[in-house]
Formats: structure tokens, C-alpha cells, sequence
């Protein structure tokens, strides 16, 4: 079997191969780019050079051509007198002349200053006569006054090429009689010949134009009379370009070369063809190229040869590599000991291995002591890495399931538990289920999935972590039934319980908000305190709030008007503090308890009743007495006011109640009261001390005189007689007042008060009682009294 052809494609070959490749390149074409600047360079010389054998030609074309003006100037000079008034000796002295001249002139002949010929050195035509008149040579020479040369013509007799030299021949008075002109017939001219050495190599030619092109003289046969049209430069050159350049037509490339003549303004033209002008530098050329070649291969092969062998040892560091990721040799192999760039690097390489393996260690050290199941899948849901959970979860080895997909190690039914977190995880997003069952339903799980995404955004695999809950879920469920219980007993008391956050919005309450406010507990969560209780006891309500959400707990007593209900409720807040770090602490809440003291404040205000009022009668006892006492007084002091105090008796009431009974003397006293508080003033206050002894507390007493009526009245009212169960009977009351006010002196005490006025009592019961006695305070017991005996 044949072996296919392979490239080694690693980094040594491919530099290897590159430097070759390029040293042999280099090389290459080193050779043939000197070659070309030296024909570069050569080029210029040879258009200088020439250039310069041009312009030589050139003025030797011209001193040529200013021989031949100089030689006609010469004729005309010595045309003798005669031949210049005679046509014929003139004739006769031309066709003399032609002949000495006939080298360099065809023939001569002489026009007079009409235009017409007078005389020809070469036979005379007869047929018609000739004129010059209107041609550019003749009238030219006439408005100078001297000889030019013409610039080609076409004989009109032989149709030859030629071109006229002239001359002027002066009178005496120095007129132009005659002009002469000596042809030069270009067929035979040839001045090119005569320069011929100066012709550039052996193919190369030089040509000569008129200053409009026509060609007057051309080696080449074809351009004999055509002028080189396509000749490079010719449009330049025939706008005055004189120098050399480079161009091609169809005869292939050529540097030519133009040059003017100063005489004429005739081009001078060299046409030197570049094959013949480089052809020594081709030759070279073709030598460079093969020599080049030669040492361009050799030069490649060596450098091909020198940088596999100088990266030898990165090969072996790349194979030592190899061999620790796939064949798993230890990382000392990478130690290399040479002192380079590649030993450095070996030693980096030696290092990063050893510094992963430790990373890894720990890594699985870590992943192994987590308590929960840990796994890399990759995208082909193989497992990558388990950690020890597996073992202790699972009771499988930590690596059995390494290389094997999720369904291989769990089975179908534990497959289909976590398919939902693997599509989520290969979809990118984040899984997480919690309450998944074991096998057995015995335990609680909580799986996550985390994707694990490369830098491009694709997901490559995933994490999953897998742990045992199961003491959570049960703490969770006894949590549950301790609340449940918790609540039973709140819903039960008759207490509105509940919870209230920051916000004053409620956090629960129990069933009593029902009951008392028509709210079901189950819309109580969220609702504000405001909504709940009514702006009013809100407002009361709240800054006892803020003083509990300061910490401080607070009691106390709020109506609450509900439910066509009025009650009084006690509250009493209880911040919940819970702790923030060691020394802070938060106010997260506020436990709000609220009782029904409506009953027993009722029950209060009764007893209140009882206490300060007189059963029997209903009027003040003898605690209110003393209370409104001690008040009159203060008033006395700061109004500065008169106060009367009313002591009464009635008379000989033991003999009523042993008469008539003890029910019949309470009814005497219940009808004594009333009669009492009929006939004083709304501000005055009857009171029962005690037995049949009575006292009327007489505000504002204007005088003794006042007083007297006060107490007049009394007796009088009282003296009506009573009905009473034993029918009517006579009562009489005895009534001792006296006054009191707050001008001088200590204010007196009750004790003294009372006993001014008992004695006033006394006075009266003294006196023969149905009377009244009216005392000042000042005065001391013993001193007669103001009596008011019954009528
Ligand atoms: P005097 O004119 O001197 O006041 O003679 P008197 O009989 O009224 O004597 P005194 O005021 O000392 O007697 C009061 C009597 O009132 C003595 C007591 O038996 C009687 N008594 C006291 N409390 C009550 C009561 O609540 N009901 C009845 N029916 N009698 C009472
Ligand atoms: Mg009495």
C-alpha cells in the first residue's frame, strides 16, 4: 500500500520553508534588479552620449550648409559688370560657373527682381518662362537682402527633390538686381554620408527633416520620401524638443535622439534601436539570471536547513508537552536545562503544570468536603467531573459516572427529573428546583443547574450541584405547624392582634379584626394602619407608634368606633427589636395588642358613682363634699370671692325613726335631700355627711344678709310637711352657715370651715332649732350669732 503524501505542517517546517522560500526569493531577484539599474543608469548615458555625437553631426551640418551660402554669396559677389547688364553673357558666365560648382550645386541660374529667369547654368527651358515670384526662397532672399537656404521643394521640370541656396547680386547702388540660386538636388546631396560615422551602431541611422517635417534625408529606403511619422518624439521635436528619449514604434524600441540646425532649423534626427544598444547588457543579463538562480538555491536550501535545525528543541518541548496533556508523563519532563528562550519556556510550562495541579488539588479538595453533589456535564451531557457527593448521596464511586452521559448514570427516571434543568442549562439560563424526591421519597433534594458559557456566548457545558434538604423541609414543616398553632390561639383570644412593618402597613392580624372591624385577616396583609383603624384613631394612634419604632414599647387607651360599636380599646405596642451585628439593633416591626376595656370601664365610672355619691339619697357624700370643699376654697383664695357652707340637722329625727320606724326615717331623709337641691342654686351642692346631717356648699354669698335668706329658705322649704308611708309628717331642720373669703390671713382648713359652720348648727339647735344662725368666720365660738327664728 502506498503511503499518502503528507506536508509536516508544524511551526518548524512552516519557518523553515518560509526562510527558504524567502532567501531563495531574495536572492533571485537580487541579480536581475541590479541588472536593471544598471541598465537604468546605462540608458542615460547612452541618450547623453548621444545626444552629443548628434549635436557634433549637426554642426557639421550646418558649418556644411554655411559653406554652401558663403560659396553662392561668393558667385554673386564676382559677377562681373557685364554679365550683369547683358542676359546672354550672363548665360554664357553661369553655365561657366555650373560647371566649376558642380560638385556641390546641380545647377545655378539667375533670377532678375520680376521673378523672371533670366539665365540657367544648365540648359534653359524654352517652352514657357519661368518665374520665382511668390516663392518663399526668392521673396525671402529679396526681403533680407541675403542668401538662405529653402526648404524642400519638388523641381516642377524633373520632379526632383531639392533645395535652393540663394544670393542676392547688388548694383552699383547697392539694388538687388539679380538673385541667384544654386540647387542642390537631395538624391544626390547625401549629407547624411557625410556624417555618416557619427551613425549610432550598425543598425541605428540618423535622418534629417525640414523644420515642418519633410523629410530631406533618410538611409532607410521606404522613408526616402515619406517623413517618419511614427517615429518616437517626432511631435515634440517638431516643437522645438532637442534631446534624446526612449520610446517604441513598429521597428521596436530605440533611443532616440533630436537636434536642430542652427542655419536652417532643420531636425537632425538619430535613431539608435535598443536591441543593438543593450545588447551586451542582455547578455549579462542572462548570465545574472542563471548564476542567481544557482546561488539563490543553494542560499534557500542552507537557510531551510539552518532554522529547522536551530528549532530543533522547540520540537521537542512541543512533544513533551504533548505527552504531559495526553499520555499524562509528569511535568518534570518540561524542565528543560538549556539556557534559552525555549528552556525558559519549558521551565514556564514546568511551572504553570505544577501550579495547575496544585489549583486542581484544591479544587477537588474543596468540591469534595462541600456537602452536596458536584458535576460538570458537557454539552453532550457526558460527565466531566463528580466530586465525593456522588459517593455519599449516591453511594457511587466519586468517578464511575466520568465519561458517561446523565441518562447512562441515573437511569430513565432519574434522567427525567432533571431534563428540565439540562435544556434550561444548555439554553444558557440558571436551574434551580427544590422538593425533588429521592427515589425512595424518604428525601428532599434541591438541584441547580449553571451554565457554563465561553467567551464566544456559547454554552459548553453546565454545573450542577445537587443537595440534600431534607432537614430543612422538615424544620420548614414544623415551622409550619408551630405557626399554624400559634395563629389557632390568636384567632381564639379576644384580643385583636397583629403585626405592623415600618411602612405602618400590616404585616397579619388575627381572626378578631374580623369581629371587631369586618376585615377578614386574609386581606389584612400590606393594608395600612390608616385603612384599617380610620384616619382618626390612626392619627391617635401614631405618635406612640414612632415611639415604639424607637425602641420604646407603649400602653395605651384609644376609642375605636366600629361595626356600629363604640369601644375602648388598650393598646399596647411592643417594638420587634431584632439585632444588627453585635452593638446595633433595628426596630423591624411592631407587635400591636389591642384588649375590650369598654366593660370594665363602665364597671369603673360605677364604682366612681358609688364612691362619691350618697346611696340613699343620690346626692354627694361626704368624699365629693370634701372634694368640692377643698375646691370652693381654692376658689375663695384666687376670686377673692365670699363662700357660704350650710350645716344642717334635722330636729328630733330619732323620734321619727323610733316612731315610725327606721323606713319611714329613710324616706324623710331621701325626700329632705331632694327638697334640698330644689331650693338652692344650680351651683350650690348638697351633700349628706352622715345620719340627718346635711350640708349645702352656697358659692359666691354676697353677705350675711344673702346668707340669712339662703337659710330662711331652707327652714321653710323643710317645714312643708312630709309624705311618707306613715302619712304625713311635720319636719323641722336646724341650719348653722357660715361665710368664708380669702381677704386676709391664711386661707382656713375643711376641719376649720366645717366647725364654724357646726357650730353655727350648734347655735341654731340652741336657740330652739326650726331656725337658722349665720356666722362670720372670724368670729370665735362664743360669740352671739345672727339667729333667724322661725316664724
Ligand atoms: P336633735 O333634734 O337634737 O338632732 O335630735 P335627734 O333625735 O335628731 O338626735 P340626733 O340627730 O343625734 O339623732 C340622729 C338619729 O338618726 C340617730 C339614728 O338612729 C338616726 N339615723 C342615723 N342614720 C339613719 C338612717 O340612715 N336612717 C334612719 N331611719 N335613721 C338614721
Ligand atoms: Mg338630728
Amino acid at each position: 500500500m502506498r503511503r499518502p503524501i503528507t506536508f509536516s505542517t508544524n511551526l518548524r517546517s512552516r519557518l523553515a520553508g518560509a526562510v527558504g522560500v524567502l532567501v531563495l526569493g531574495a536572492t533571485m531577484l537580487a541579480g536581475p534588479l541590479a541588472v536593471d539599474v544598471a541598465e537604468h543608469d546605462l540608458r542615460a548615458v547612452l541618450g547623453a552620449q548621444q545626444y552629443a555625437s548628434l549635436s557634433g553631426a549637426a554642426a557639421f551640418l550646418d558649418d556644411l550648409l554655411e559653406a554652401r551660402l558663403r560659396q553662392m554669396a561668393a558667385l554673386a559677389a564676382a559677377m562681373p559688370a557685364d554679365a550683369r547688364n547683358d542676359p546672354r553673357r550672363l548665360q554664357a558666365w553661369l553655365a561657366n560657373r555650373t560647371a566649376d560648382v558642380g560638385d556641390e550645386f546641380i545647377n545655378i541660374a539667375a533670377f532678375a527682381r520680376n521673378g523672371e529667369l533670366v539665365a540657367s547654368g544648365a540648359s534653359m527651358p524654352t517652352a514657357q518662362p519661368l518665374t520665382a515670384t511668390g516663392r518663399p526662397y526668392f521673396e525671402e532672399t529679396l526681403l533680407r537682402g541675403r542668401g538662405i537656404v529653402s526648404d524642400p521643394l519638388q523641381s516642377r521640370l524633373s520632379g526632383a527633390n531639392m533645395v535652393l541656396v540663394t544670393a542676392p547680386v547688388f548694383d552699383d547702388h547697392g539694388e538687388i538686381v539679380y538673385v541667384l540660386t544654386g540647387r542642390i538636388d537631395l538624391q544626390h546631396a547625401r549629407f547624411l554620408r557625410q556624417v555618416d560615422a557619427l551613425r549610432p551602431g550598425s543598425t541605428g541611422y540618423l535622418f534629417l527633416m525640414s523644420a515642418d517635417g519633410t523629410l530631406i534625408d533618410s538611409p532607410v529606403r521606404e522613408r526616402q520620401t515619406a517623413p517618419p511619422a511614427d517615429q518616437p518624439g517626432l511631435g515634440r521635436a517638431l516643437h522645438g524638443f532637442e534631446g534624446w528619449l526612449i520610446g517604441g514604434d513598429r521597428d521596436g524600441a530605440a533611443i532616440v535622439t533630436y537636434k536642430r540646425l542652427t542655419t536652417t532649423g532643420w531636425i537632425l534626427g538619430a535613431r539608435y534601436p535598443e536591441a543593438e544598444a543593450f545588447a551586451p547588457l542582455a547578455r549579462v543579463r542572462r548570465t545574472v539570471l542563471v548564476v542567481a538562480g544557482i546561488l539563490a538555491l543553494v542560499a534557500g536550501l542552507l537557510a531551510w536547513w539552518l532554522v529547522r535545525r536551530g528549532l530543533r528543541p522547540l520540537d521537542a518541548l512541543h512533544r513533551n508537552v504533548a505527552a504531559v496533556r495526553h499520555e499524562g508523563a509528569g511535568s518534570e519532563v518540561l524542565a528543560l536545562a538549556r539556557n534559552d528562550e525555549i528552556g525558559e519556556l519549558g521551565r514556564a510550562f514546568h511551572d504553570l503544570v505544577q501550579a495547575r495541579g496544585r489549583a486542581a488539588a484544591r479544587m477537588r479538595a474543596i468540591a469534595d468536603n462541600v456537602p452536596a453533589v458536584i458535576a460538570y456535564v458537557d454539552r453532550d451531557e457526558r460527565f466531566e467531573f463528580t466530586n465525593a457527593g456522588f459517593d455519599r448521596m449516591i453511594g457511587s464511586a466519586p468517578d464511575a459516572f466520568i465519561g458517561h452521559t446523565v441518562r447512562e448514570a441515573l437511569g430513565e427516571a432519574g434522567y427525567a427529573r432533571l431534563e428540565p434543568l439540562i435544556r434550561a442549562a444548555l439554553r444558557g439560563e440558571h436551574g434551580h428546583v427544590e422538593d425533588v424526591r429521592s427515589d425512595d421519597a424518604t428525601r428532599h433534594q434541591m438541584i441547580d443547574t449553571i451554565p457554563d458559557i465561553d467567551a464566544d456566548g456559547r454554552v459548553v457545558g453546565f454545573f450542577v450541584m445537587a443537595m440534600d434538604i431534607s432537614e430543612r423541609k422538615e424544620a420548614e414543616l414544623a415551622q409550619a405547624a408551630s405557626e399554624q398553632r400559634l395563629r389557632l390561639i390568636a384567632d381564639n383570644l379576644p384580643v385583636l392582634i397583629c403585626y405592623i412593618d415600618r411602612n405602618h402597613r400590616m404585616g397579619f392580624g388575627n381572626a378578631t379584626f374580623q369581629a371587631w372591624l369586618g376585615l377578614e385577616p386574609v386581606r389584612l396583609p400590606g393594608m395600612h394602619l390608616q385603612e384599617v383603624l380610620g384616619k382618626p384613631a390612626y392619627d391617635a394612634a401614631r405618635p406612640r407608634l414612632r415611639q415604639a419604632f424607637e425602641g420604646v414599647g407603649a400602653t395605651f387607651e384609644m376609642p375605636l368606633q366600629a361595626q356600629g360599636r363604640h369601644r375602648i380599646l388598650e393598646w399596647t405596642f411592643v417594638p420587634d427589636v431584632q439585632a444588627q451585628g453585635r452593638v446595633s439593633v433595628a426596630v423591624a416591626g411592631v407587635y400591636a395588642l389591642a384588649h375590650d376595656m369598654t366593660r370594665v370601664k363602665e364597671a369603673e365610672s360605677r364604682l366612681v358613682q358609688m364612691a362619691r355619691f350618697d346611696s340613699l339619697t343620690g346626692i354627694a357624700n361626704r368624699r365629693l363634699f370634701g372634694e368640692l370643699l377643698g375646691q370652693a376654697l381654692e376658689r375663695v383664695r384666687r376670686q377673692r370671692q365670699v363662700m357660704g357652707l350650710a350645716y344642717l340637722d334635722i330636729d328630733h329625727f330619732k323620734a321619727i325613726n323610733d316612731t315610725w320606724g327606721h323606713g319611714v326615717g329613710d324616706e324623710v331623709l331621701k325626700e329632705f335631700a331632694q327638697r334640698l337641691a330644689g331650693c338652692v342654686r344650680v351651683t350650690d351642692t348638697p351633700a349628706r355627711l352622715a345620719g340627718d346631717e346635711f350640708v349645702v356648699l352656697l358659692e359666691d354669698v354676697k353677705g350675711i344678709d344673702e346668707a340669712e335668706r339662703i337659710g330662711a329658705k331652707i327652714v321653710e322649704v323643710i317645714r312643708k310637711p312630709f309624705a311618707t308611708g306613715a302619712g304625713p309628717l311635720d319636719v323641722t331642720a336646724s341650719v348653722g352657715i357660715t361665710l368664708v373669703h380669702g381677704i386676709d390671713g391664711p386661707l382656713p382648713t375643711q376641719d376649720q370651715v366645717l366647725g364654724w359652720a357646726d357650730t353655727a348648727l350648734y347655735a341654731a339647735k340652741h336657740g330652739g332649732r326650726n331656725r337658722c344662725v349665720v356666722r362670720l368666720a372670724e368670729e370665735a365660738v362664743g360669740v352671739p350669732a345672727t339667729g333667724v327664728p322661725a316664724q
